[in-house]
C-alpha cells in the first residue's frame, strides 16, 4: 500500500527488529541510506542490521559503520519484524529476501519502481534515497549526528554526480548544506570516493580505449569484456568519461560479470534511458538507468545497441538516416590530428 512519509515514520517507530537492505551492485546512495537508517534506528533503541547481497566497493569505507554490512550466507535467517528495502524495488535485493518473511517497507526514488509490495513510500522527484531519509530524520525528530550526515551526504553526492545532474533540486542543495553544517567535509568525501590505485587508472585507460560511437555519434559505448572485468576493481564513474563526448546523447557501459550475465549502465543528456532499460528488463531514472542482460557478451552487445537505436528512432532522438548509420567509430583506431 502506498503510504505517506508520516506513515513511514510511524511504521519505523512501531517496529523493534529491523532488517535493512538495498540493491545488489550497491552505489553510494544504496549504502548511504542503509547506514544512515541503521544509526537512526539504533539511536531510537531498535535492533537493526544491514544486509546487502554483494561486494561493497572499497571506496565506500568513507561511510561510518560500512564494516557492519553483512552479506547473507546460504540458509542464513534473520529474526526481524520489518524489512526495509532502500533505493530499489523489492526485486533487486538478491538473497536478502530469503533471510526473513517480515513485512516490507520500501523507501525509494526510482521512477520505474511500480511493482512495490508491502508498504511503499516512493518519491521519484527526490534526487536520492538519502534525500528521503534526510526528510525522514526530521519527520522522526531524530538527531542527525555527524556520522549520519556523512552517509546521507555521500548518497546525495553520488546520485547527483556531485550536484551536477538534472536531479539536483533546491531541496537537494538545502539538504546538502544542512549536512555540511553538521560537520561533513565535502572535499574529504570526494577525495575518498575518487581514490583509485595506479593499476586501476591504467585499466581505466584500457576501458576508455574500447569506446565506440554509433548512430552518427549520438551513442557511445564502453565494453568491459570478461578479461578486462577480471582486472578492474571499480567501474564506478567510467561511463562519465564518455558521457561528456560532444556529439553523444546516450552513453552506455556494458560489462561481462559472469557467464551469460552482462551488466549495463545507461546515461543520457536527453533520451529517457529509464524506458530503454525497462525494455531490457531493468529500470532506473530518466537520465541514469541500468539493466542486466542474461546473454553472451556479443549477443548482449547487439541487443543493447539495437534497443537503444530503436527507442531513439521511435521517439525522435535519431533521424532515420542516423539510425541507418551503422558505422562504428572505434576510439582505439581514431587517429589524432598531427598537431595534437
Ligand atoms: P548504475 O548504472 O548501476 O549506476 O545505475 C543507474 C541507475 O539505474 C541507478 O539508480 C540504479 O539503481 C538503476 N538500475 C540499475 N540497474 C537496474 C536494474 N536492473 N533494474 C532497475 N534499476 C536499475
Ligand atoms: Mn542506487
Ligand atoms: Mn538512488
Amino acid at each position: 500500500m502506498k503510504i505517506t512519509l508520516a506513515e513511514t515514520a510511524a511504521k519505523l517507530k512501531a517496529a523493534n527488529k529491523i532488517l535493512l537492505t538495498a540493491h545488489v551492485n550497491p552505489d553510494g546512495d544504496a549504502i548511504g541510506a542503509s547506514l544512515a537508517m541503521l544509526q537512526i534506528l539504533r539511536e531510537m533503541g531498535k535492533t537493526a542490521q544491514v544486509y546487502i547481497d554483494d561486494k561493497i566497493p572499497t571506496n565506500f569505507s568513507v561511510m561510518p559503520f560500512e564494516e557492519e554490512i553483512r552479506r547473507p550466507r546460504e540458509d542464513e535467517t534473520f529474526d526481524a519484524d520489518l524489512l526495509v528495502i532502500l533505493d530499489t524495488a523489492p526485486d533487486r535485493i538478491g538473497n536478502v529476501q530469503k533471510l526473513t518473511d517480515a513485512p516490507i517497507l520500501n523507501i525509494d526514488h526510482h521512477v520505474t519502481n511500480k511493482e512495490a509490495i508491502g508498504d511503499w513510500y516512493i518519491e521519484a522527484d527526490a534526487a536520492a534515497t538519502c534525500e528521503i531519509v534526510f526528510k525522514l530524520c526530521h519527520e522522526l525528530g531524530a538527531q542527525i549526528t555527524r556520522n549520519i550526515a556523512v552517509c546521507l551526504y555521500t548518497g546525495l553526492a553520488t546520485d547527483t554526480g556531485f550536484f551536477n545532474y538534472s536531479n539536483t533540486k533546491p531541496a537537494t542543495l538545502r539538504a546538502a548544506a544542512e549536512l555540511v553544517e553538521l560537520g561533513v567535509q565535502p572535499n574529504l568525501i570526494s577525495e575518498q570516493l575518487e581514490k583509485r590505485s595506479f593499476r586501476d587508472v591504467k585499466i581505466m585507460s584500457a576501458a576508455v580505449l574500447t569506446t565506440k560511437l554509433f548512430y552518427n555519434g549520438k551513442v557511445a559505448g564502453m565494453f568491459i569484456g570478461e578479461e578486462l572485468q577480471r582486472k578492474v576493481d571499480n567501474t564506478e564513474g567510467l561511463i562519465d568519461l564518455i558521457r561528456v563526448i560532444d556529439t553523444v546523447d546516450v552513453a552506455f557501459l556494458i560489462k561481462s560479470t559472469a557467464e551469460n550475465v552482462c551488466r549495463v549502465s545507461l546515461r543520457s543528456k536527453m533520451t529517457e534511458v529509464s524506458n530503454i532499460a525497462k525494455r531490457l528488463g531493468g529500470g532506473g531514472h530518466i537520465r541514469a538507468a541500468g539493466c542486466t542482460i542474461n546473454k553472451s557478451f556479443d549477443e548482449a552487445k547487439q541487443i543493447l545497441i539495437r534497443t537503444i537505436g530503436e527507442y531513439m528512432l521511435e521517439n525522435g532522438y535519431l533521424r532515420p538516416a542516423e539510425y541507418e548509420d551503422r558505422e562504428e567509430i572505434s576510439l582505439a583506431d581514431y587517429e589524432l590530428p598531427d598537431n595534437v
